[in-house]
């Protein structure tokens, strides 16, 4: 990658999307068309009509325009080879010295829009969903709420990445907003539970991977070619009704308390775009089992941060964190997910789990950042909060920054509605 590099399209210094990102999105036209897009600084691209123009053509495997298509499966499924080749395609046609898209009024015309001017839909089409549990801070932190000190990781927690398989029906994208949900639950002084609207609301700052490449049942994926089935990236929202949770969950994990929505950013920023901010992973102590043990630098250095806006309010910052904490990478999630011969699918999405950090201002949920509601949050309109507000957007947002490049993933946006009588 060429990090001084320059496209003709303008990119304001602050933008998540200069010509070195390149993310995939599906994007509804002012036409009501449906497609695969990329975008560069505010200008979105649609790359259905670029390869109707011709400027693909060099990509013999691209037999037909993959990028005609309401999701990103199709193009997902062509494999990383492709990916490359179209990445490689992209980055020479929207450089500042190319003139042949920059100066051709027609074409530039029918291909490019504002981002003003189109709406995001959901990118692929999910199949499965598995939600990790791989920060340790995060882990620690709600053990030590349900368990106290001395048990707060389980035996299990350093020699496996723990996950459970999530509801894909109900991973939308962002701008959806959700309802808060109905359920069972326990209050602590009654002995038997009740039902209604949950009372503790509450978000999970994660990131998701999503598969692009398959295996066959019987297959296992090696850690050290993991990345090659994953496409990208996505900031994920995993909303988490604390209440409904507690009652359900032993034994067999979340349930619904977690099923009702988790919101995830509309472009996907790929393996190579974020290949200049890889860092080392933690150390891991004691040694994790050999088909766990990754070489190299498997983690990213991804600045994220949560925003929680009262309605009619101001955003309040409320959490700043990074993904290079989380203590399994992304390989060892896959890796892990495959070793029993489960196959793997095109569109699979796995959220890495809340991202906590350290302090007490890097903390990805309410449940932390109140410490289950004995630490109220103040909001600079004079209200607080120990969980969610009906009302309330959460915004979550991650980006990378290096060397004067900055990639980033926009923004995850979700209001919580009031319960549906
Ligand atoms: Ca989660």
């Amino acid at each position: 990658m060429n990090i001084k590099q320059k496209s003709w399209l303008d990119v304001k210094s602050n933008s998540d999307f200069p010509i070195q990102n390149l993310p995939y999105g599906v994007v509804q036209l002012p036409t009501k068309e449906v497609l695969v897009a990329t975008r560069i600084g505010d200008v979105v691209i649609n790359l259905a009509k670029l390869y109707d123009l011709g400027y693909f053509k060099s990509i013999q495997e691209l037999e037909s325009n993959v990028f005609d298509s309401s999701t990103l499966n199709s193009f997902m499924s062509q494999g990383r080879a492709v990916w490359s080749k179209v990445r490689k395609v992209l980055t020479d046609l929207f450089d500042e010295n190319n003139e042949t898209l920059r100066d051709n009024d027609a074409n530039r015309t029918q291909a490019l829009f504002n981002i003003s001017e189109v709406s995001n839909l959901m990118p692929v089409e999910v199949g499965d969903y598995t939600d990790f549990y791989s920060s340790i801070e995060h882990a620690t932190n709600v053990g030590i709420m349900f368990r106290g000190k001395e048990n707060a990781l389980m035996p299990n927690w350093k020699h496996l990445p723990v996950g459970y398989h999530g509801r894909s029906s109900s991973i939308v994208v962002s701008g959806t907003n959700i309802h808060r949900p109905k359920g069972q639950m326990k209050p602590a002084h009654q002995d038997l539970p009740v039902f209604g609207a949950s009372k503790l609301m509450d978000f999970e700052l994660e990131m998701a991977f999503i598969t692009g490449g398959q295996t066959q049942l019987g297959d296992t994926i090696l850690v050290d070619n993991a990345e090659d089935y994953i496409f990208g990236m996505v900031l994920f929202n995993d909303l988490s009704a604390r209440d409904i949770q507690a009652w359900e969950y032993v034994p067999l994990g979340p349930f619904l308390g977690k099923s009702f929505g988790s919101v995830v950013s509309p472009w996907i920023v790929t393996l190579d775009a974020l290949d200049y901010f890889r860092t080392q992973s933690p150390q891991q102590d004691p040694e994790v089992l050999p088909y766990l043990q990754s070489s190299g630098e498997r983690s990213f250095d991804i600045n994220l941060e949560v925003i929680l806006q009262p309605e009619n309010g101001v955003e309040n910052l409320i959490c700043e964190s990074n993904h290079k904490y989380l203590y399994w990478n992304i390989s060892q999630q896959l890796a892990h997910q495959s070793v029993n011969g489960c196959n793997i699918n095109v569109g699979d999405m796995y959220a890495s789990g809340t991202i906590s950090g350290p302090k007490e201002n890097n903390y990805g949920s309410m449940l932390e950042l109140s410490w289950r509601g004995s630490k109220p949050i103040q909001l600079s309109d004079g209200t607080d909060r120990k969980f969610i507000s009906d009302n309330d957007t959460i915004i979550m947002k991650g980006h990378c920054e290096k060397n004067g490049l900055r990639i980033g993933f926009g923004e995850s946006v979700c209001k919580i509605l009031p319960a549906k009588q």
